[in-house]
């Protein structure tokens, strides 16, 4: 019997010809896939500025960098994520803080944000960038967020990692409220281009300013250089900036990837839902659903109902892994990490991101999956938890 893994990427024929095309084709970097990749995502996702870069954690580097987070500046993201989330403000000689998560979406908590805001504002230490994240796929509520941001008067990066695809109040993430949002194309995430990320936004001056960070501060259009032109081979590097550009190979998985939105999507829905209702019984708290959303699925995490189980987290997740279900955590609490100890974190800042962390698996969830499979990890979860 061979063991489930938490995530899978799906890779069809379509997605190994389109990059055997590109291999084949005069461009290797810097061709006409990464056009082609950012103009579709942002029909996917109607957000008129793409700007496709070598990774997530590049775009939020890069995003901070555009809406001028340097020294001195304050920036708030959430506990439960991924260390890049908060990692990117550090980068640019800023700050960072969090705000504890609504236990129930396990996103930023908005009234959590309310609060600290107001707080922060007593003590003339706003933040310049809040980065709420869409933790496994569920939108945060970014409507309140901005209407918080209007009246606080700070920026917000949607790290939208987890929820390509995803909904909020009708309309695709990250495409409303937002200054920018990031998304992920590493192997595990919705759709991936290996490793990638792209930073999304409606404002074509931000878009720029991405543009020159993505590529060494180097413009080739004469409209944003410093002199004259001095003949057809001329640039000029305008500001200082990096290299975080993305292949033409990556960009043509990508965008093979990308037709395939859809199904993708409607799979995961599907396995989703068939957890909830096979799972309805267990002593579990599983993801909700908010009706003002639809979340992409990217993980599906349970958290053990200790008050109906008295097997504690590691039992159970050391059994799952003893019976080849690929189960993981997702996350520990970012300030709990030795690094942000080091900053002057401690246990107990954040109490509902550190009391989810204590009871949260992920259990396997992947478009390929068959429901065999799914059977499979409800059997062991029934095994473990003695049902
Ligand atoms: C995966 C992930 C990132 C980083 O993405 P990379 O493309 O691997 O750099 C950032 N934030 C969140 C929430 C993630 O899950």
């Amino acid at each position: 019997m061979t063991g489930i893994p938490y995530s899978c990427q799906t890779i069809e024929d379509a997605d190994v010809d389109a990059v055997i095309a590109t291999l084949r084709s005069p461009f290797l970097t810097q061709g006409p896939a990464i056009e082609a990749f950012e103009k579709a995502f942002g029909e996917a996702h109607q957000i008129a500025e793409c700007v496709a870069v070598s990774n997530a954690t590049a775009a939020l580097h890069i995003a901070c960098l555009a809406l001028g987070v340097g020294p001195g500046d304050i920036v708030w993201t959430t506990p439960n994520s991924f260390v890049a989330s908060a990692n990117c403000a550090r980068y640019c000689g800023a700050s960072v803080d969090f705000v504890d998560i609504d236990p129930v979406t396990r996103n930023m908590s908005v009234v959590g944000l309310k609060a600290k805001l107001e707080v922060a504002r007593d003590g003339g230490k706003l933040p310049k960038v809040v980065i709420p994240v869409d933790f496994a796929g569920l939108p945060c509520d970014m409507k309140a967020i901005r209407d918080l941001a209007d009246t606080f008067g700070f920026k917000i990066i949607e790290d939208a990692s987890h929820a390509v695809g995803a909904v909020l109040d009708g309309h695709p993430v990250g495409s409303r409220h937002v200054d920018i949002a990031v998304f992920s194309f590493h192997a595990v995430k919705i759709i991936t281009t290996a490793e990638g990320g792209m930073c999304a936004t409606q404002d074509p001056e931000v878009a720029a300013k991405l543009r020159l960070l993505r590529s060494h501060g180097i413009t080739r259009n004469p409209e944003e250089m410093v002199n004259e032109s001095e003949g057809p081979w001329y640039y000029e590097q305008i500001g200082l900036g990096y290299n975080y550009r993305v292949t033409d190979l990556q960009a043509a998985l990508g965008l093979s990837q990308l037709k395939r939105l859809p199904q993708l999507y409607a799979r995961r829905e599907a396995l989703a839902r068939r957890y909830d209702e096979l799972l309805a019984d267990f002593p579990f708290i599983l993801p909700s659903r908010e009706a003002i959303s639809q979340s992409a699925h990217h993980l599906y995490v349970i958290e053990i109902d200790e008050r109906a189980s008295n097997v504690d987290r590691r039992t159970a997740f050391e059994a799952l892994r003893g019976m080849g279900i690929g189960v993981n955590v997702h996350y520990m609490p970012i300030h709990q990490q030795p690094d942000y100890r080091a900053l002057g974190f401690k246990p107990g800042d954040f109490p509902a991101s550190e009391r989810y962390y204590a009871r949260a698996i992920t259990i396997p969830l992947y478009p390929t999956m068959t429901e065999d499979q799914q059977d499979r990890v409800v059997e062991a979860l029934k095994q473990t938890f003695g049902l």
